[in-house]
């Protein structure tokens, strides 16, 4: 149990020996609850094929790739990660459809256009008819390099791209970012 409770990030054998131990002293019931939780997940939660987000895996493509009117506005929104979906649902200020990227470029972590799943979304810009990509990756070096590169690739496909602007905080994440700040920085969005 201690060895596997170094899986999480941040927990090393000292902090991974407490959490056994108390687990073990007074929370069981609790523990076997979130064991549980934890398998349900791990065992039916997928990625949609469509736009790499977490889903059923009874439920591909995801909630939001099946909806039709989404897909009537021609626009797909790259953001870094799942909880950015969430963020910019949360602010309700765009309708379209989105691709995640689960990360960013850093090629000294070994993550290249490959492990973003670059060549899926490659795939949407050359089957689906998209208008528009919005680049909402953060405002960080890594975020501006995954932009750029992201944006020659869609330009190629003489498709209008263009990245969220003002509002969110130079190397600040989206998800650090309230409704209506998320909601401006799309509104204001620019071309690439
Ligand atoms: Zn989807």
């Amino acid at each position: 149990m201690i060895e596997a409770l170094q899986v999480m990030p941040g927990i090393g054998p000292v902090s991974a020996t407490r959490i056994a131990y108390y687990l073990l002293d007074r929370k069981r019931t609790e523990g076997l609850l979130m064991t549980k939780a934890v398998d349900e997940a791990l065992s039916n939660i997928s990625l949609c094929p469509i736009c790499r987000n977490y889903t059923d895996v009874e439920n591909e493509p995801c909630q939001l790739c099946s909806n039709a009117r989404r897909k009537e506005k021609h626009s797909i929104c790259v953001v870094e990660t799942p909880s950015d979906v969430m963020a910019i649902e949360a602010s309700a200020s765009y309708q379209g459809n989105y691709f995640v990227l689960h990360g960013h470029l850093s090629p000294l972590d070994g993550i290249g256009p490959h492990e973003l799943g670059l060549e899926y979304l490659k795939d949407r810009l050359s089957q689906e008819r998209i208008e528009e990509v919005i680049i909402a990756t953060s405002h960080t070096v890594e975020g501006d390099v995954t932009a750029s590169y992201i944006a020659s690739m869609v330009k190629k496909f003489d498709i209008r791209v263009s990245r969220i602007a003002t509002g969110v905080p130079l190397g600040g994440e989206l998800g650090s970012v309230d409704g209506n700040t998320l909601a401006l920085s799309l509104n204001y969005r620019r071309d690439m």
